[in-house]
Order: structure tokens, then C-alpha cells, then sequence
């Protein structure tokens, strides 16, 4: 049997027809670029998420530099960011001109550690940045009020968490902003680059809008200089097609995600990552914590054609891009960099074939 870490095929094999038809109606249409597609799924999304706006753009990337910069935040200003996070959180504010300050995370659910982040508060402090890792989240209500306390904006970076809730409120709604990224392999995929933008925030929507289209909402009429960033029309009607799936994919995901507890469960050699209370996640990635042995168990799992990625395998703080922080010493982010393990994780992988792994698991570490 081979498992493949994450397999799309599946996924449009099973919409195809739907997919193919709003494809050629595309191509038909010729209206590539701010097509009627793209209104909708805007509309369809900010809908889906509970905003009241929300901007599709170019990619994750983009709607994290777009949505940091609608902040107008003083140039230097301290922005407190996990240091687990994927690169772009970190890329995207240093091209703000801000200065980063990285957080640790907690080690039971490696999401943000609220702890420290009141330990890093300082004048300086701004902006938080969260990051829905894995789909999950941390205490939303807590960190509302930390930020409503020292007067901070706060950005969800939702890369990985469309459709996840804290509290019967989707993530994406309790911030200034949230980005999502439809990068293909998230929970909400396109077939190219795409990202998006929600915000309540009439303001920020209006500002974002111009800015990702080159500074101008009537043709010709360059209000500000911006910049090109926008969501394609065919990706547009791809994501609308899908969205309509969403809901069914995260639940198939969790379903899965049990599956893969209850058959790990006996195994003392492994820790599964624990799920914040009030936190519906939507397992973008199902990690576990290995103490001992890991790559080792890669190799071993890989042997038997099963794939596994470690998200990810070097801190933000400890890569050469921010060499100015390779000092800094976070302390739980570090030490689980060493020990997850992500395993595959989709709305069309096998019951049969996640018995297949967990098999496999438990015949390497005999437990
Ligand atoms: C994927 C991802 C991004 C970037 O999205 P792109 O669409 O690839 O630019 C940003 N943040 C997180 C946490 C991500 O997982």
C-alpha cells in the first residue's frame, strides 16, 4: 500500500463534473480578472465566515502583507508572532517594517502561549499575530482580552483553520483581520496561488481593495499606489465550487483525526497534539509528538511507501532569513521542532489505510 502525505486527486475526482463546467465557462466567459466569479465568492466566503467583507487576493502571503499594511501601524512598531509558524507570518511583516518579537508556544497544544505574550508586551507593542496552526486555536477569549487591555490590533493568520470554531464563533472573526490562504493543499484549495482578506472593518476593506489593484477602483483612476494582487476569476469559481464542500471535508477530517487517536492511543511513545477546550478544529494536519526515535520512525514509515512531513522542522527564529534572532531561545517551539511529526491528513484518505500507518507505528515502537 502506499499512503501519499495528501492526495488532490482524490478530491476532484469526486467534484469533476462540476469543476469542468465552471472551468469552460470560464475559459467561455473571458473575464479573468475582476470576473463576476469573484464577487461571489467574496460574498459566498465573507458569508461562510461571519464578516462583514472580505477581498480575495494572490495568495496567503499577500493577504498578510495587504492586511498588516491597512493597519497603518508606525514604522518599527513590535509585532508578537509564534515562532512555529509557517514563513510568510514573519515575511510579511518584516516587509511592513515592523519588528518582529517571537512568542513561545504551549507545549500541549503548540498553539500561542498567552503567558508569554503578556510577558512581551511592551510600549512598542502594536499588533498581535495568531496563527490557527493545524486548524486549531488557543484561547481566543483570552487573547481578545489581552489585546483590548494594552489597546493592540490583532491579525488571524487562518492559512490553515477555514471553517474551525473557538466557541461557536468561526476563527477569522475575532480579529481586526483574518488571511486565509487557498493555497492547494489547505482545507480550501484553489488549483493555483489565492488567498483572501475578512475583516468587519469598512476602513480596511475599502483601503485594501484599491491598494491590491493598483491603487484604483474606478478603471484609470489612481487614487494610491498600490499594487497587483488579486484573486483570478477561474480560481475564483474553482473555490466557489468548493466551499460548498467545506463543511463535509472538515468533518471527514475529524472523523479521521479519531480514527487516528483511538488506534494510537496504548502507545506510550507517542503524545497526540491536545486540542485547546472550545476549540472545533478542522486537522489541516494531524501531529503527534514523538520523544524519541523520530527519524528513525520516518524512515522506517517511509519504507513502507507511507509519507510523513515534519511542519516545521526549523523555528522562524532559528532560520538563516532571520539570522538576527538564531540566539534567541523559545523554549517549547525549539523542543517540539524535534518531536512532531505530521502524519496524512485528508477528507479522502482511508479508514483502511490509516489502520495501515497506525499498524505500522505501533510494530516500530512495539508498544
Ligand atoms: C500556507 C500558509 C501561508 C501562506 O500562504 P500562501 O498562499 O502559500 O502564500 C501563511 N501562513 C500560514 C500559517 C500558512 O500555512
Amino acid at each position: 500500500m502506499k499512503i501519499k502525505f495528501l492526495d488532490l486527486n482524490r478530491q476532484y475526482l469526486s467534484i469533476k463534473n462540476e469543476i469542468n463546467e465552471k472551468l469552460l465557462h470560464e475559459i467561455n466567459n473571458n473575464q479573468f480578472i475582476n470576473g463576476t466569479a469573484k464577487n461571489t465568492f467574496e460574498e459566498n466566503f465573507a458569508k461562510y465566515i461571519g464578516t462583514n467583507y472580505c477581498l480575495g487576493v494572490g495568495n496567503g502571503t499577500d493577504a498578510l502583507e495587504i492586511g498588516i499594511k491597512a493597519l497603518n501601524l508606525p514604522e518599527g512598531s513590535e509585532v508578537i508572532i509564534q515562532a512555529n509558524t509557517f514563513i510568510a507570518t514573519c515575511s510579511s511583516t518584516t516587509h511592513n517594517n515592523l519588528k518582529i518579537v517571537f512568542a513561545d508556544v504551549d507545549y500541549k497544544t503548540m498553539m500561542l502561549d498567552l503567558d508569554d505574550v503578556e510577558r512581551k508586551i511592551t510600549p512598542n507593542t502594536k499588533l498581535i499575530i495568531v496563527v490557527h496552526l493545524y486548524g486549531q486555536s488557543c484561547d481566543m477569549d483570552r487573547l481578545v482580552n489581552i489585546c483590548k487591555k494594552n489597546s493592540l490590533n490583532l491579525l488571524e493568520d487562518c492559512a490553515q483553520s477555514h471553517g474551525a470554531y473557538y466557541n461557536n464563533k468561526k476563527l477569522g472573526t475575532f480579529g481586526d483581520i483574518s488571511t486565509f490562504s487557498f493555497y492547494p493543499g489547505k482545507n480550501l484549495g484553489a488549483y493555483g496561488d489565492g488567498g483572501a482578506i475578512c475583516t468587519n472593518n469598512l476602513e480596511y476593506y475599502t483601503y485594501m481593495k484599491k491598494y491590491s489593484n493598483l491603487g484604483s477602483i474606478v478603471k484609470y483612476q489612481h487614487e494610491i499606489i498600490g499594487r497587483n494582487s488579486r484573486l483570478d476569476t477561474i480560481q475564483s469559481s474553482i473555490l466557489n465550487v468548493k466551499l460548498n464542500y467545506l463543511d463535509l471535508w472538515n468533518q471527514k477530517r475529524r472523523d479521521k483525526a479519531e480514527l487516528y487517536k483511538k488506534l494510537l492511543l496504548n502507545c506510550d511513545k507517542i503524545e497526540i497534539n491536545e486540542i485547546e477546550n472550545s476549540c472545533i478544529p478542522v486537522y489541516h494536519l494531524f501531529v503527534i509528538k514523538i520523544k524519541e526515535k523520530r527519524e528513525e520512525l520516518i524512515k522506517f514509515l517511509q519504507d513502507r511507501n507511507i509519507d510523513t512531513i515534519i511542519h516545521y522542522p526549523i523555528p522562524c527564529h532559528k532560520t538563516q532569513a532571520y539570522y538576527d534572532y538564531n540566539n534567541l531561545n523559545i523554549k517549547n517551539v525549539e523542543l517540539l521542532s524535534n518531536q512532531i511529526l505530521s502524519l496524512p491528513m485528508y477528507a479522502e484518505l482511508e479508514d483502511k489505510e490509516i489502520e495501515y500507518v497506525c499498524e505500522n507505528i505501533i510494530n516500530f515502537f512495539k508498544c
